[in-house]
């Protein structure tokens, strides 16, 4: 029987154990907290990432590790990979947890990225906006997750606003300025890289945010072939140059049929939800399958989906539950304001056909504005 480890214990953990289940696998969850939603399908250890009596346990129990969060530090995963098998490795973790390091390497591959500089300083930092014109974003470097850690910084006036929001994080988690980008739609690309070099990706996603944070997602995203084959090869790149085991996500924000690279989640991520019932194999499934050196498996979709994320408390599961193609999960979470709490995902066969499902899910949940984009983009 293999156990799978997984560092973090939130709702990626707890789909990757319902996803690992028909494959036999046994899952040990580690999170500081007791309450982590993963431990209600998972035996829990509770500690401090760099707790090392935690770690040593956690070890001895499981045949391979890998991450629901993407900011375990990176010398506890290093520590883990002398002792047990780790993937993605270490480098790959550290690499994404950094924003710095992730756009110098996306810049090193001919991947186009924003325009960025490295802030250690107010000087640093007038300077930049001097040179990148505004509008910009000052993101912290480290620990930024649903658009936390981020001053959107509309003309040089905002400067000292945004120095004292995140200032004091110069010398700590790092910052960094990104020049805005005023994309005509966000995509991304999830995919998989087995143990023996494997690569595929799922069909691109299109993306939309509220506030930061993922508030829907429809796949297949509408692109000419040029752009497929363009955030495949990016992908693949990536993919390569960091030896990269498992499911991760790259976010581009599409400019015309520019795409610009945003940032790399070293996991399986939320806008490949909707590959649970959308594809033939799960990313949870297929990221398992490439941890554990297994075939992987076929990543075509099996219709259309949309997904949609439920921040905050869940609502009422009825509208989508009467719809032969929706899909519930309840993560088993309190309700707590920004909180990513559930999602559904609905399926149809054609454009119209999933259009008609989604104005009937928003207006029966009240959420008119959450699917409206999106229905947009069918019609
Ligand atoms: P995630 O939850 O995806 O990890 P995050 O906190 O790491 O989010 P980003 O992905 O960098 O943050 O930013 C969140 C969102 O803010 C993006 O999806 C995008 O909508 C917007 N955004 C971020 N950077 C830029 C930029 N340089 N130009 C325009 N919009 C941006
Ligand atoms: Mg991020
Ligand atoms: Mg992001």
């Amino acid at each position: 029987m293999t156990t799978v480890g997984i560092l973090g214990g939130g709702q990626l953990a707890r789909m990757m154990a319902l996803a690992g289940a028909p494959l036999g696998l046994r899952f040990l969850v580690m999170d500081t907290v007791a309450d982590a939603c993963a431990g209600q399908f998972a035996p829990l250890i509770v500690g401090d990432w760099r707790d090392e009596r935690a770690l040593s346990e956690f070890a001895s129990r499981v045949d391979v590790a890998t991450f629901d969060f993407e900011n375990v530090p990176a010398e506890s995963a290093q520590w883990l990979a002398q002792r047990i098998p780790v993937f993605p490795s270490p480098r790959a973790l550290a690499v994404a947890q950094d924003r710095l390091a992730e756009k110098t390497l996306f810049r090193e591959l001919d991947i186009p990225v924003p325009e960025f500089a490295d802030i250690t300083s107010r000087a640093d930092l007038d300077a930049a906006i001097a040179r990148l014109g505004t509008p910009c974003i000052l993101k912290t470097r480290r620990l930024g997750y649903d658009g936390k850690g981020q001053f959107r910084i509309r003309s040089a006036a905002d400067t000292d606003a945004a120095w004292a929001a995140l200032g004091a994080q110069a010398g700590t988690v790092g910052l960094i300025l990104e020049g805005f980008v005023s994309f005509d739609r966000e995509l991304s690309v999830v995919a998989v890289r087995g143990r023996d070099g494997e690569f595929r990706i799922w069909p691109l996603t299109e993306n939309w945010h509220v506030d930061g944070v993922l508030s829907a997602s429809l796949a297949p995203a509408t692109v000419d072939a040029a752009t497929a084959a363009t955030a495949f090869e990016y992908a693949r790149r990536l993919a390569e140059s960091l030896d990269y085991v498992g499911v991760f996500a790259l976010e581009l924000f599409a400019c015309g049929d520019v795409l610009l690279a945003n940032e790399l989640a070293p996991r399986v991520h939320n806008s490949g939800h909707w590959t649970i019932e959308g594809s033939e194999t799960s990313q949870f499934q297929n990221h398992l399958r490439a941890v554990l050196g297994l075939p992987l498996g076929d990543t075509r979709m099996v219709g259309l989906a949309c997904m949609l994320n439920w921040i905050g408390q869940m609502p009422d599961s009825a509208a989508v539950l009467r719809e032969p193609g929706g899909h519930w999960h309840d993560y088993g979470k309190e309700p707590r304001a920004g909180r990513k709490v559930g999602h559904a995902t609905l399926r149809a066969d054609s454009r119209g056909a999933l259009a008609e499902v989604l104005e009937r899910v928003g207006q029966a949940l009240q959420r008119p504005a959450q699917v409206a984009p999106v229905v947009a983009k069918l019609r």
